[in-house]
């Protein structure tokens, strides 16, 4: 069905989890398609995950670039097109076309939008100057690092607390920074977080600058009730606040939910016809690996549907 190299049945943005189920089951079921990526490697979030995966029925991986292989070889088997490095930075999906960063278009019949989620930042400054220089993304990957370290968490859920206790197992001191009153995380975390001798915790409180020449040596947090400002002897910090939906590209022209996240139908259908959206874009209240792939699937099947619906 491909009508030329530039013109595609469906073109799907983003090669995570999935982006990879949708253009394998176009494939699957004859729609030609045009996969695109903009990091040099497919699998999204899946390559920085740093924990076992057991909740994925049909494969069970020690990590999470462990299973982003394993999919990248089965899909390696398909025909679909694909790019890596091709960074989609305009789209009209009314007219279902795309440009690239490197000013190349490309347009389809139907669009999948599977650009998934990223970590929220604090916003402050001096953050960027930081990254790698201090500021660490893993409390697994970094826990040798860390060793004989200070850290310092941002975030209440369930990522800061379980991560707080891998890096206390190797750092000197864990501080804990949370902007609200009370911990979101799961009583099985916080129970060992509140006894843990080399855990202190901060609620109420936010971090304000970071403080160092080439890298972190303290952290200044504020405390939201007294506006009283307070150093802290941290050389790490690990940013656990969150997600954000990579939807920037849509606003204005598909209906977003207050966070951002893509408003889809059962068929995962947004609200634009024949521009369909699948994993955590579009999925705040599961995002998980099984979902992503799920709805990849999904959508390619109702396109399939819809194309065929004529004949
Ligand atoms: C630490 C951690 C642990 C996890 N553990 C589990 C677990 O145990 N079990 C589980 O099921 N799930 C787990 N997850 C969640 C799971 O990894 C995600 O739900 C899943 O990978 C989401 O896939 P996705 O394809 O929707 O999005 P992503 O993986 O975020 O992929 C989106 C892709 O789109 C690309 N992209 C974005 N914008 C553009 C653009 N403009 N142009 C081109 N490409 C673009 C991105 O580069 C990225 O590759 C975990 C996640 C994390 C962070």
């Amino acid at each position: 069905m491909n009508k030329s190299e530039k013109d595609f049945d469906v073109i799907v943005i983003g090669g995570g989890a999935a982006g990879l189920s949708a253009a394998l089951w176009c494939d699957e079921l004859g729609l030609s398609a045009l996969l695109l990526e903009k990091e040099n490697e497919f699998g999204g979030q899946l390559r920085r995950v740093y924990n076992r995966i057991e909740n994925h029925l049909g494969v069970e991986t020690e990590n999470g670039r462990e299973m982003s292989e394993i999919f990248v070889r089965q899909t390696e088997k398909r025909s679909f097109a694909k790019r890596l490095k091709a960074c989609v930075s305009f789209v009209d999906l009314e007219r279902k076309s795309i440009i690239l960063q490197t000013g190349e278009e490309y347009t389809a019949r139907a669009l999948i939008v599977a650009t998934g989620v990223r970590r929220r930042r604090l916003g402050i400054e001096n953050e960027e100057a930081f990254l790698e220089k201090g500021i660490i993304d893993s409390g697994k990957k970094n826990a040798e690092p860390a060793r004989e370290k200070n850290v310092l968490i941002v975030g209440g859920g369930d990522a800061a607390l379980e991560n707080a206790l891998i890096l206390a197992e190797t750092a000197r001191k864990v501080f804990l920074v949370h902007r609200r009153k009370d911990f979101r995380g799961r009583a099985e975390f916080l129970e060992k977080v509140r006894v843990h001798p080399k855990i202190e915790t901060f609620t109420g409180f936010i971090v304000r600058r970071l403080i160092g020449k080439e890298f972190i040596s303290e952290i200044e947090i504020e405390n939201l009730q007294t506006g009283k400002l307070r150093r802290v002897p941290a050389e790490i910090l690990l940013i656990r606040i969150g997600v954000e939906p990579n939807t920037e590209l849509l606003r204005g022209q598909i209906s977003l939910d207050a966070e951002g996240y893509i408003k889809i139908d059962g068929n995962c259908e947004t609200s634009l016809k024949m521009v369909f959206a699948a994993g955590d874009a579009a999925n705040p209240a599961s995002p998980t690996v099984s979902s992503a792939v799920g709805m990849g699937a999904t959508a390619a099947k109702a396109i399939y549907a819809s194309l065929n619906s004529g004949l």
